[in-house]
């Protein structure tokens, strides 16, 4: 589902991974680092969390603790003391697959041929109705839903029964892309390595830092390495970034080093569009720039696209605060907040009508009467799906005096279903398939109304690329992905990027 509250597409898991270099004299406490991490990956899932560590020294076994709920809930520091180990992965989740239940929080732990094996993962596996199948015919049983355990499955059979395993993981990971195209990020834990890998078509970002001893000094040693899903937690590990995992690339992560390897090279690349507009947080670096800044531009440029006469640019707290600054920088218009946010109602507070999620809205915000009364107010947002807070925050500025309310949205209208992990309710749902712009205005209460193009988005979206690319591991993304600029729009055109196999 989508967090209906908040009118937003969900994105659905967070993943990480620690390795502590094994000639450092600072001691690196790998499970707290993990479940830092974890809490900065929090806005990628909440129902549930997981961290497996192991001592490649020792070699007695995985430790695994996971549970429902928040890091911060299922873990504390008796647990992560029991986490013992120099590597380790971890997970937070949001389920598209599976119910939110203890059954299938990962990172998922199995016995193969090969010995213990742990995985976590981001995404949804787009061909997974005939890998489930072709799995079950092969005698292998599955005891979830989860595409997890697919894939660790997957990881343990040979393409076809003529054919042998790959002699290594990095060559079984080669293996599953060839098997699946998309849609996965994953962290895989065996022995003394941690294996990163994306998917060839690169959908759901993933990226690699390096752990600094003394943090912030001149020459800091390397203590260790991490992977994420997203940067925004190196600072709070002390790690600095090194770049983004590349699409159909396997990193092997030991305590000695880092080793890429291109498992495949589809020639295409397609990372999703939203991870830029909504998903990520504004200080995470994709393909070499901040969230931030494409944010940014993005308010800029729909401020080119839809110019209108107005005394505020505002936002609706705080995911497009970014973008509003943008449009109010380049229309002129001054910037300032007309509304106030209650942060003590969460993400996932789910509403069941929606008489008690409009009544929602309005426990969530309270309007700054002073800075909207007589106002013509631009309120900028980053998306709009199912249209049902939109219309109340219009509602309540109009009852706290506003002249005027223009709505700017800083992406195209979603129209189109994701199988590629994210949530998007059915298209007869999606407010942009039930009503024209006109419609739209007129439903929403606004004065006018305009969305950001496709067009101007993707424009923002490779403008700034390779800004802070550091240490030579360029985070290039090829120019024949799905959309020409090698990202995925499917939600917003109807273009997938991969076939999709049911
Ligand atoms: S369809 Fe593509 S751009 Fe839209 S949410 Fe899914 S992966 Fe992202």
């Amino acid at each position: 589902m989508t967090s209906q509250m908040e009118d937003k597409l969900q994105d659905e898991c967070g993943v990480f991974g620690c390795v502590a270099a094994s000639n450092c004299t600072t001691p690196v406490d790998v499970a707290n680092i993990i479940s830092i991490g974890l809490i900065g990956l929090q806005h990628r899932g909440q129902e549930s969390a997981g961290i497996v560590t192991n001592n490649a020294s020792i070699d007695d076994g995985m430790r695994v603790h996971k549970g429902m709920g928040l890091v911060s809930a299922v873990f504390n520091p008796i647990i992560l003391k029991q986490l013992d180990g120099n590597l380790g992965i971890g997970h937070t989740r949001y389920s598209t697959q599976g119910k939110s239940e203890i059954i299938n929080c990962q990172p998922f732990v199995v016995d193969t041929k090969y010995g213990k094996i742990a995985v976590a993962h981001n995404g949804e596996l787009v061909n997974k109705s005939k890998l489930r199948r072709d799995v079950l015919d092969r005698g292998v049983g599955l005891s979830t839903c989860s595409d997890s355990e697919l894939i660790t499955q997957l990881l343990c059979l040979p393409l076809d029964s003529e054919k042998s395993l790959e002699p290594d993981w990095t060559g079984r990971l080669r293996h599953l892309m060839l098997r699946t195209p998309a849609s996965y990020s994953l962290v895989l834990l065996h022995g003394g390595a941690i294996y990163a890998a994306r998917d060839p078509f690169g959908n759901r970002p993933l990226c690699i830092g390096r752990l600094e001893g003394d943090v912030g000094g001149k020459s800091p040693d390397t203590v260790g390495w991490i992977v994420s899903s997203e940067s925004c937690v190196f600072q709070s590990t002390g790690a600095a970034y090194i770049g983004d995992v590349q699409p159909g690339q396997v990193v092997k992560v030991t305590n000695t080093g880092v080793t890429y390897t291109t498992a495949v090279n589809s020639g295409q690349s397609a990372f999703c569009i939203f991870e830029y507009v909504y998903f990520a947080r504004p200080d995470s670096i994709f393909e070499g720039q901040t969230v931030y800044d494409v944010r940014r531009r993005c308010g800029a440029q729909l401020a080119r696209e839809f110019p209108v006469d107005a005394d505020v640019i505002s936002t609706v707290p705080e995911s497009a605060t970014p973008a509003a600054f943008g449009f109010s920088r380049e229309s002129g218009i001054p910037y300032d907040e007309v509304l106030a946010k209650n942060r003590y109602i969460g993400r996932t507070f789910i509403q069941p009508s929606t008489r008690m999620r409009k009544l929602a809205v309005e426990k969530k915000f309270g309007v700054l009467v002073e800075n909207v009364r007589g106002k013509r107010i631009v309120v900028v947002d980053d998306s709009i799906v199912r249209g049902n807070t939109m219309g109340s925050i219009i509602r309540m500025l109009r009852s706290g005096g506003a002249a005027e309310v223009h709505v700017r949205i800083a992406s195209p209208p979603v129209k189109n279903p994701c199988y590629m992990g994210i949530n998007i309710p059915t298209p007869k749902e999606l407010l942009a398939n039930k009503l024209n712009l006109e419609e739209t205005t007129k439903f929403l209460g606004a004065d006018s109304l305009g969305y950001l193009s496709v067009k101007g988005l993707l424009s923002c979206v490779t403008s700034g690329r390779g800004k802070l690319v550091e240490n030579g591991h360029s985070p290039e993304t090829k120019s024949n992905g799905s959309c020409g600029t090698g990202h995925c729009v499917a939600c917003l055109t109807g273009e997938y990027p991969v076939q999709l196999e049911w």
